[in-house]
């Protein structure tokens, strides 16, 4: 199945498009990846280099790249700070923060990676009280 994705940053300067068929869809509890997203964990949706196209803004998308792990990056939009896909340094693969996708990808997330890191107050989110907005009161 062929799927066309669109993503954005929050302020909109910054967009992409994405084609399925995706490769993977975890939930990485790293505490890296934890702190790059300053939630409970990261939605990875990873795709081949050549699924990926930035739309605009390219050039305000800043990567950083950790020197110590090589399978690791974060970039995010320099205006508004969203985090933004990011090229794999072998050059195959891009990350697509799921959360900054615009339509839905189809795939769901098959698996949680690096659970043994998870943050010591990770819920699983079935588990707790849900509104379909905010709560009354
Ligand atoms: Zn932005
Ligand atoms: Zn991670």
């Amino acid at each position: 199945m062929t799927t066309t994705c669109h993503g954005s940053c929050v302020c909109g300067a910054v967009a992409f498009r994405v084609d399925g068929p995706f490769t993977r869809f975890p939930y990485c509890h790293c505490s890296r990846c934890r702190k790059r997203t300053g939630s409970a964990h990261a939605a990875n949706l990873f795709v081949p280099a050549a699924q990926f196209a930035w739309e605009r803004g390219e050039e305000l998308v800043r990567v950083f790249r950790l020197p110590t792990a090589p399978r690791w990056s974060n970039a995010f939009c320099t205006v508004c700070g969203s985090p933004m896909p990011w090229l794999a340094r072998t050059g195959a693969s891009v990350l697509i923060p799921a959360g900054a996708l615009d339509d839905d990808p189809g795939l769901r997330p098959e698996l949680n990676i690096h659970f043994a890191s998870r943050a010591p107050w990770y819920a699983h989110a079935a588990e707790l009280e849900t509104f379909d907005e905010l709560p009354p009161g």
